[in-house]
């Protein structure tokens, strides 16, 4: 396949790979969970009294008092010691897609000098990282630079085993001294009890008397690339940006489409059963894993959990992906597009919203009345989308996401709501003033009891929807594959509990105007659907006419880059949809911003370097090395009498004279730094440095195709993707 000594030597080491020897494990039921101190270890190990503050905490989200957090403490420290742990650490989300942590000893000295551990409740619920080197979007700069970790009783404790030993890993918050989030997990949590507020007005409007606590839950589908490192090595691209920023298509692509659901390669499959075993000692439910649509890309799905387990989870998943794959000789991949040409990754993240009490409220349910229920949470889903769309767009946009979305086979970057053709009859014809008519005797049906069966076949699903309502969930499909998916949580429930405290607004009027259940719900429904009906779509979103009727005709907004989506968190109505959830304040609305901006313009900056320096010095050497070889052996020839045709040398030296023309006004272009607004410096990324990258590749993938192979030192697309 590969006439260049060093590809071929990689291609040989793979040939001779053998799947990693992995330690068989015992059953499911007897790993699962044994590295977490969840309820039931807690129900063993604590008092009556102790375990029911904790599991009250754990299913409220109530705060723990002092002597309860001292206790719990005292078990955890016992339970992790005699299960290895010498180290402890908070582990935090701060506002890049990664997690952090610091670790401390269980180790203290006494007085004779003996080794002896404490952990104390103060040191569970409280840490102190060094919180000046974590992204703050100058929040901190009028305080100390100094941030702290609190735990996050909600988020069970586990131990993290590594090759250094085993440590104690406690899920926190992060914040500054003055109480401003700096993570994830913060929003999350305070978008939950938002969203909780609301539908709880909501509900008992509806006549419901018994009503737990709601919580969001998430089931993220993660699609990832891998591929092994002896070629993964030499690909400066791969390890420094994650992505290939140069390679010509190869022969085959993906067009026989004969990798989806096909068998999974023997080094792949051990290195998933290696991964999900250790999913399942920390309790993370990994449910399906197959083959992707691309060559060399798979998925794997845990069961939903709680938004904020699952995202905690999620993050973890991301981390052991990636080791776990080195161990097995891959570089995974969690770049939302790492091959140009080829399809991408997502991570659709689906989501619902419910409690112990009434069930899933995305559920259509089987009477009348869940119908109802069903119906206005459906209908706070609709208007939120319609009203936070270009929000929703902000908070998946990313320097990496921005290949994928709006590309084939991808989302577009224009949101809209798929409800499937049942439920969106039901909306139309509520919109339409087609329900109107009491039922006898109590309420209206709305025709759903009969539709959830059909609802529910995932075959009725329209796979080009950024946002898609799959029979008792609503499924966000434009995240991307390396994103923390606290971000598009946040921002689903904050625009539903918006939504749900406008619709308790409304039917409070209409039930003071002695509406009934039925008459009220239609009535809000009509005017919601007539504000906010345009965004529901059931066509084809990939379509060009889509495109063009979504902004004309429907006025969505299409935002193809992340310069054009992070200013939406600036917007006023933005600022006041976190501010009066209390979600977010003006200030750390803006603090996001600033992290956001400043990541997409580095990310960008980092990646022009590159390919700077990957065509000076990888490619356009070889250029010249070929050229060096032609006009020699050209002059040899024409010595002798004979002629040599000088096409190839002629459109080698054109595009390497291109190339480097591109790379110097590349170079020019990065020097630039005189921007009035964070903004212009987005956009000069998102237009004149992007532009230019193309520019460069585009004459470095055709000198791919030209050079003799054994002079090409980069591994191309056909070994990356296809030899495992
Ligand atoms: P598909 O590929 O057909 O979309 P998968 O089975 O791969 O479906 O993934 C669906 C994901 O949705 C899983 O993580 C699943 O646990 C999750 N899920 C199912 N029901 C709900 C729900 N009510 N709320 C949130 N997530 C859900
Ligand atoms: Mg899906």
């Amino acid at each position: 396949m590969s006439a260049n000594a060093s590809r071929m030597q990689a291609i040989q080491q793979i040939s001779n790979r053998k799947p990693v020897a992995i330690e068989k494990t015992d059953f499911l039921g007897e790993i699962w969970a044994e590295d977490v101190f969840n309820l039931a270890r807690m129900e063993w190990a604590l008092s009556k009294t102790a375990f029911k503050a904790i599991k009250n905490t754990v299913h409220t989200g109530e705060p723990l008092d002092a002597a309860t957090a001292d206790v719990v403490a005292a078990a955890m420290k016992e339970w992790a010691v005699a299960k290895g742990a010498k180290f402890f650490s908070h582990i935090f989300y701060p506002m890049t897609n990664i997690t952090a942590e610091k670790h401390d000893g269980f180790i203290i000295t006494n007085s004779d000098g003996a080794a002896i551990t404490e952990f104390t409740g103060s040191l569970l619920i409280k840490g102190e990282p060094d919180g000046s080197s974590f992204p703050n979007g100058s929040l901190r700069m009028t305080n100390a630079a100094r941030g702290y970790t609190a735990w996050d009783p909600t988020s069970p404790a586990y131990i993290m085993q590594t090759d250094n030993g085993a440590t104690l890993m406690i899920p926190s918050v992060f914040m500054s001294w003055t109480g401003e989030a700096l993570d994830k997990k913060i929003p999350l949590l305070r978008s939950n009890r938002a969203m909780n507020k609301s539908a709880q007005e909501v509900l008992s409007l509806m006549g419901e008397t018994e009503i737990a606590t709601l919580n969001s839950s998430c089931g993220a589908e993660q699609e990832y690339f891998l591929v092994d490192t002896h070629f993964a090595n030499s690909r400066p691209d791969l390890l420094l940006a994650g992505r290939t920023l140069f390679g010509a298509a190869p022969a085959k692509g993906q067009e026989f489409d004969d990798h989806y659901f096909g068998a999974i390669p023997a080094r792949v499959q051990v290195f998933m059963q290696d991964f999900e075993d250790q999913l399942y000692k920390l309790g993370i439910p990994a449910k399906t894993h197959h083959n992707e649509v691309a060559p060399g890309q798979f998925e794997i799905a845990p069961y939903f959990e709680s938004a904020n387990v699952a995202a905690d989870h999620q993050q973890l998943m991301m981390t052991l992906m990636k080791s776990t794959a080195k161990k097995h000789g891959f570089m995974c991949l969690l770049h939302e597009k790492p091959f140009a040409g080829v399809n991408g990754s997502g991570k659709h993240v689906n989501w619902s919203v419910g409690n112990a009490t009434q069930g899933n409220l995305l559920d259509p349910g089987s009477t009348p009345h869940e119908n109802l229920l069903f119906l206005l949470f459906c209908g706070a889903v609709i208007r939120g989308v319609h009203l936070y769309g270009p929000l929703l767009r902000a908070v998946i946009a990313s320097a990496s996401n921005d290949h994928r979305l709006g590309a084939n086979e991808a989302p577009p970057a224009i949101l809209s709501v798929y409800l499937g053709d049942q439920l969106e009859k039901v909306f139309t014809d509520i919109k339409d003033g087609k329900i109107t008519e009491t039922a006898k005797g109590g309420e209206m049906d709305l025709g759903l009891s009969q539709i959830l069966n059909f609802e529910r076949d995932p075959g009725d699903r329209n796979r080009t929807s950024p946002f898609a309502f799959t029979g008792n969930r609503f499924e966000f499909r434009a995240v991307g594959s390396s994103q923390s998916v606290s971000g598009p949580l946040v921002a689903m429930n904050t625009m539903l509990a918006d939504s749900l405290s406008w619709i308790a607004g409304k039917l409070e009027v209409e039930f003071g105007n002695g509406a009934s259940k039925a008459e009220a719900v239609v009535t809000v429904l009509q005017e919601l659907m007539n504000e906010h009906g345009n965004v529901v779509f059931g066509g084809d979103g990939y379509s060009a006419e889509w495109h063009e009727a979504a902004v004309k005709e429907r006025g969505l907004k299409n935002i193809p880059t992340t310069a054009d989506a992070l200013p939406a968190l600036r917007e006023e109505s933005v600022i006041k949809l976190f501010e009066s959830t209390g979600v977010l304040s003006p200030v750390e609305l803006e603090s996001r911003f600033n992290v956001y901006a400043e990541q997409y313009v580095l990310s960008i900056e980092v990646e022009a370097k590159l390919v700077i320096d990957m065509a000076k010095t990888l490619i356009y050497p070889a250029a010249i090395e070929y050229l060096s070889t032609l006009s020699k052996t050209s002059a040899d020839l024409s010595a002798m009498g004979v002629k040599l045709d000088n096409t190839t040398a002629t459109t080698v030296a054109e595009h390497a004279n291109a190339m480097m023309a591109a790379v110097a006004k590349l170079s020019a272009a990065l020097a630039q730094h005189d921007f009035e607004t964070t903004e212009e410096h987005m956009q000069f990324c998102a237009n004149t440095l992007r532009s230019l990258m193309d520019e460069v590749r585009s004459h470095a993938d055709v000198l791919e195709t030209e050079v003799a192979d054994e002079l090409w030192s980069l591994p191309k697309y056909q070994e990356m993707l296809f030899i495992k």
